[in-house]
């Protein structure tokens, strides 16, 4: 018998064996979406291609899964202490669009590499922006348990009403209450944080609401809380996202979620944290430091197709790597997992499809590595043995392809054309063939050192030529 599935649960700090809540019935997941004032960046895709692989863990143990995933599209200030300007607006001033424009931009963006990557859609794809109404009622519960205060700049969440305030991130209450008592303005406590935050006056926002405390708009962590509940109610199975959410994002969305169902004594108060898992990604560095958006420069998918790389090789490299250990990006790490991703590629092409059955020792084996933490370099080196080893060519196939029901790389489907060659590289290597063919070998030669130095190697073939990534060093 393979082994049952655990996850690691940070409200607990350890591996717990998983029972869906709903036996039978679907897991509730809730993912913590992109704030949409942007592309998102490689770390960010880390995140999603965590949440992605755990969806597809789920349903290899049997597990249908409702997952639902919001797009911040209003309320994420540009501080996490709830200072600073909107993002969504500060990202309609440096664009010259509306805030509105603005984000579905930057939501098409978002899901169309979400699709490149192989990342499936959610059950219910939600925006804050549509659930204003949901927010309010959720925070007038709040203030109705006394859990709320008003300020001149909005509504805030008491946090010194919660004995375990913080638990999730073990928190240093205290600590941070001694530390940062000179910024606080009118929060009663360090960690108190805005629910509603009232437009500044004599300022025109774009995005504000009508509200019982005054025009403005929410807080960035009541939408999660309110979407969550409204799509799979006060207590689902999994919430995650990355490890940056664990000390304020999350922390907030249970104490808001705790605040709402105070006059709910019939609820025991371990089902009062909104969620039974709450899992998180760690993050993508880069050059050994956090990759922000704030930081100005970052890579995007794109970034990584323009030069030429598959997206999915993107993918391979976050497989190599568990998801609670930081990853740092490099191209090298980048150059290796193409070579991989390509070679299994290769490897499985080569098997004949034959309608074999996988083979039933691989697959058991495979599940014990899954579920023990979705352990996916461990299952990728698996694969590896299965492609090197010898079985039977068609069971190997039938193996690999039951496996990448979890990877995700699309290995069936994949056809050597499907190879990302951008534009340029092509038109250099039509001329080189051009130049081959009419045996103007000087120029043949020019032309594949400058294929060369771009980081292509073409081979020639009876008919044709084929390209693919050769060893070019990344600046
Ligand atoms: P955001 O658009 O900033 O709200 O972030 C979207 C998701 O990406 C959240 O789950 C973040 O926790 C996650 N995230 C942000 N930066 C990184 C990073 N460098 N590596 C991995 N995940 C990240
Ligand atoms: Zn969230």
């Amino acid at each position: 018998m393979p082994r049952p599935l655990s996850l690691y649960d940070t409200w607990e700090r350890r591996l717990r064996p998983f029972i869906p809540l709903a036996p039978g019935g679907p897991v509730g997941l809730y993912t913590c979406g992109p704030t949409v004032y942007d592309y998102q960046h490689i770390g960010n895709f880390r995140t999603f291609l965590f949440e992605d692989v755990l969806k597809r863990v789920l349903r290899w143990n049997g597990h249908r899964v409702n997952h639902v995933m919001n797009i911040t599209d209003v309320g994420h200030l540009t501080s996490d202490a709830d200072e600073g300007e909107d993002k969504m607006e500060k990202g309609s001033r440096r664009t010259g669009k509306t805030a509105w424009e603005v984000a579905a931009y930057f939501t098409d963006a978002f899901l169309a590499d979400m699709k490149r990557l192989n990342v499936e859609d959610p059950t219910v794809l939600c925006k804050a922006t549509d659930h204003i109404a949901e927010q309010i009622a959720f925070i007038a519960d709040i203030e109705r348990n006394g859990y709320a205060y008003t300020t001149s700049d909005g509504v805030y969440f008491d946090t010194s009403k919660l004995d375990d305030y913080g638990y999730l991130a073990r928190l240093d209450v205290e600590g941070l209450e001694a530390g940062r008592r000179v910024e606080l303005g009118e929060k009663r406590r360090a960690t108190d944080f805005a629910l509603w935050k009232f437009s500044p006056r004599g300022e025109a926002r774009q995005m504000e609401w009508d509200s019982p405390w005054g025009r403005g708009f929410p807080g960035w962590h009541i939408e999660c809380s309110a979407m969550a509940q409204k799509y799979l109610g006060d207590y689902f199975d999994i919430h995650c996202g990355g490890e940056d959410h664990i000390p304020v994002h999350h922390t907030n969305e249970i104490a808001q979620t705790e605040g709402r169902l105070a006059d709910h004594p019939e609820i025991a108060h371990d089902h009062r944290r909104l969620a039974n898992f709450w899992m998180h990604g760690y993050f993508l560095l880069a050059n050994d430091a956090k990759m922000a958006k704030s930081a100005g420069e970052f890579l995007r998918i794109s970034s990584l197709s323009d030069r030429g790389y598959d997206p999915i090789a993107y993918r391979f490299l976050c497989l190599t790597a568990h998801y609670r250990s930081q990853l740092n990006f490099t191209w090298e790490a980048l150059d290796a997992a193409a070579t991989g991703l390509e070679r299994m590629r290769q490897g499985f092409h080569a098997l004949p499809d034959a309608g074999a059955a996988p083979d039933a020792a691989y697959v058991d084996r495979f599940t014990d590595e899954i579920n023990d933490d979705l352990n996916l370099p461990r299952a990728l080196a698996l694969a590896w043995e299965v492609l090197r080893g010898d079985l039977a060519p068609a069971v190997k196939r039938a193996t690999l392809a039951r496996f990448d029901e979890v990877f995700g790389l699309g290995l069936a489907a994949w056809t050597p054309k499907a190879v990302d060659v951008p534009p340029g590289i092509r038109v250099i290597a039509d001329a080189r063939y051009a130049a081959r063919t009419a045996k103007q070998w000087a120029e043949a030669d020019r032309l594949r050192a400058q294929l060369q130095a771009a980081g292509w190697e073409m081979e020639d073939r009876a008919d044709g030529y084929s390209l693919k990534r050769g060893q070019e060093k990344h600046a």
